[in-house]
């Protein structure tokens, strides 16, 4: 095991939902929390650099992205290609330049083959075509898994990725334009009930399957696996909590206490039909979520409803 006894840890994207929720678990670590100013940018070779030549971490926690849901991939390909890339390959130089201990590097389910058995096991990576709505997204953080096994092979560092189902909680983004599902449906429905509205509308079909984990839990699981973990191969993080979008919206519809109709957008996207993590790897080495969807929704919307801006 690895101790963060004593240790300075970067957590990058400290300003972000799962970045947040990282430096709120490590309150509960007797480490020292490091992050850098918001003029950095981590698309800057160079300024990365400089940064860690100056504050040497210990430990690095690469959790900036450019983020987004179904409809911001569609249409910032670019943008979700190359800052993911070019933040991957920053902080993990950076990291090894400036001789950090350890790094954990995190991704998203995305990364798998569409079409590829569920529940997704780490192995299923690379066996076939990726999902079209997010390959940009998802083509950059196989790159980032790739580059932590390529600098553990060349140079023997201790970098190990951790891939991450659908998350939520508190600091999500709830641009309708940008956000994910879950975010997005209780925002329409925290309006729709305000307006007094008779009907919700929800992207698509209804039909595809996602797993929902609270990012509390995922902050969790990234500690547990600084400390437990060595290996060259990534490890999924899941709840095991799987619902159709039509079962969500019902779900946020309760949170809410909005009682009127869903309608289904058939000319918006579906992406892909289902997205399970297989969490075997994760519970062997001895970790399991433990914030339940229904709760889990009662307290992000909670959470909601205490802020006064949403964009
Ligand atoms: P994905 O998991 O990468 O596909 O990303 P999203 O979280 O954006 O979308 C998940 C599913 O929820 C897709 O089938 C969407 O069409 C559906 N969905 C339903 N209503 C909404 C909405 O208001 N916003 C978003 N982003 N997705 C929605």
């Amino acid at each position: 095991t690895f101790s963060l006894e004593g240790k300075r840890i970067y957590v990058s994207g400290n300003r972000g939902m799962v970045g947040s929720a990282l430096i709120r678990r490590l309150e509960r670590e007797n480490c020292k929390v490091l992050t850098a100013p918001r003029s950095m940018d981590l698309r800057e070779q160079s300024q990365v650099r400089d940064w860690f030549a100056e504050n040497t971490p210990d430990v690095v926690i690469v959790a900036a992205a450019k983020v987004g849901g179904i409809h911001a991939n569609d249409t910032k390909p670019a943008d979700f290609l190359y800052d993911n890339l070019m933040i991957a390959s920053n902080l993990i130089e950076a990291a090894r330049q400036a001789s950090a201990e350890k790094l954990l590097f995190l991704g998203s389910s995305c990364i798998y083959p569409r079409d590829a058995l569920q529940p997704l096991e780490e192995a299923a990576l690379l066996t076939g075509p990726l999902e079209k709505t997010n390959e940009w997204y998802a083509i950059a953080k196989i790159a980032g898994i790739k580059l932590c096994q390529a600098y553990r092979r060349q140079y023997g560092c201790d970098y190990v990725s951790a891939m991450p189902t659908n998350l939520y909680g508190p600091g999500d983004n709830y641009d309708l334009q940008t956000s994910h599902v879950l975010p997005a449906l209780l925002r329409k429905a925290h309006e729709a009930k305000a307006r007094g509205d008779d009907t919700l509308p929800v992207w698509g079909s209804g039909r595809p399957l996602r797993e929902f984990l609270h990012v509390d839990d995922l902050a969790d699981a990234c500690i547990f696996l600084l400390k437990h973990y060595s290996g060259e191969e990534h490890v999924n993080v899941g709840s095991g909590d799987e619902v159709s979008i039509a079962e969500l919206a019902g779900v946020i519809k309760n949170a809410v206490g909005f009682e009127g109709e869903l309608v289904f957008q058939a000319d918006k996207p579906d992406g892909t039909p289902r997205k399970l993590l297989d969490c075997t790897k994760l519970e062997a080495l001895g970790w399991s979520a433990r914030i339940g969807l229904g709760e889990g929704i009662a307290a992000t919307y909670a959470e909601f409803g205490a802020s006064t801006t949403h964009d």
